[in-house]
């Protein structure tokens, strides 16, 4: 578990810094079992700082939005550096971001969290509907321990962990500049088992079964504005002329934009599960996610987002890369 007034401390120690602009890490929601991203400007805001199983948001995302602000005429942009509590699949974004120059090193101060595993809120939800406050999910080893309305039920993790936390390799963050408690080893590996049973499906089941999942895509573009990698300045789907994607929601278009996008996060996404977290539509985004990274898992031997001094998969070539696809 981590110790929240070790984390408080932490953000205290970098909101002191004269070249820290802001930290961003996470707070107590007020609605349900939702934490929300909290800011700290000055070392007091660093008190309503938390972790907990409920902290599932991915906060690199946040250098990013600031690398393009809205800025007023005449108005200087900020140059200080951002503070931000990661988590270990969280920072794989910020090492995939500094790979292909996004971001500099120093332009960010890495708060890394050891992690555990987080809950999957949806599955809470399924499993104490309607509840929206008076609630509280800790971590207990092998278990969370939900607390509703003053009753605790202790509820074996793997009832309530998103799927990647059933397999993940980096619990600790692979890069960060102060680390809360103790490292944490992994001993799990990806083990592709829903690609592997989606894979043994005909042609027609596959293309009946993505179908269906584009046509509930109603282009809200919440997995785009979720993901920390979906960061160029102008997105495709918003450019006019020429205009790749029609802004028309029927099937055609959805597939051409989850398709396009899924493509531009080929040997990028580093599986933090936001966009399917974030899809109002339970699009299973993340199965292709996992598909695209297994073939390049196969075929490169390539893993986005845990080697800062590695270039990125597109910028890389080996002699003896495999060809096949080519035409
Ligand atoms: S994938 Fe790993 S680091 Fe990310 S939330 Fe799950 S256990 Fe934590
Ligand atoms: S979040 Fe879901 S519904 Fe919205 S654009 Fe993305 S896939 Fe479509
Ligand atoms: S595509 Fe989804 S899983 Fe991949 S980095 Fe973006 S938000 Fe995370």
């Amino acid at each position: 578990m981590v110790d929240n007034n070790q984390l408080r401390e932490a953000v205290k120690k970098t909101i002191s810094r004269d070249d820290v602009k802001y930290v961003v890490g996470y707070e107590k929601g007020t609605y349900g079992f939702q934490t929300t991203p909290c800011f700290a400007y000055k070392p007091e805001d660093a008190d309503k700082f938390i972790f907990s199983p409920l902290c599932v948001h991915n906060l690199s995302v946040f250098p990013m939005l600031e690398e393009k602000p809205p800025l007023r005429k005449g108005e200087e942009p900020d140059k200080r550096k951002i503070g931000v509590v990661v988590k270990g699949c969280d920072s794989r974004a910020i090492v995939q971001i500094l790979q292909e120059k996004g971001l500099d090193r120093d332009k960010v101060v890495i708060i890394g969290i050891p992690c555990t595993g987080v809950v999957d809120p949806k599955k809470l939800e399924k499993m104490f509907p309607g509840h929206i406050k008076n609630v509280e999910v800790k971590d207990d080893d092998d278990k969370f321990a939900v607390t509703v309305d003053g009753k605790t039920q202790k509820i074996q993790k793997s009832e309530l962990i998103p799927d990647k936390c059933k397999t993940c390799e980096y619990p600790t963050p692979i890069l960060y500049d102060i680390l809360i408690g103790k490292e944490i080893k992994s001993n799990k590996n990806e083990d592709y088992k829903k690609v592997n049973e989606f894979e043994k499906k005909s042609l027609k089941d596959k293309w009946e079964y993505w179908e269906k999942q584009f046509d509930k895509c109603i282009r809200c573009y919440a997995c785009r504005n979720a993901c920390p990698l979906c960061y160029c300045k102008e997105c495709m789907v918003d450019q006019l002329n020429p205009q790749w994607v029609r802004r028309s929601v029927n099937i055609s278009e959805n597939t051409a934009w989850n398709l396009l996008r899924a493509f531009h996060l080929a040997g990028r996404c580093i599986g933090c599960g936001q966009c399917e977290r974030s899809c109002p539509m339970d699009i299973p985004l993340m199965e292709l996610n996992k598909k695209i990274e297994k073939e390049i898992r196969e075929m490169f031997e390539y893993e986005a987002g845990v080697n800062a001094e590695e270039k990125p998969l597109l910028a890389m070539f080996k002699p003896d890369d495999p060809e096949e696809f080519i035409l």
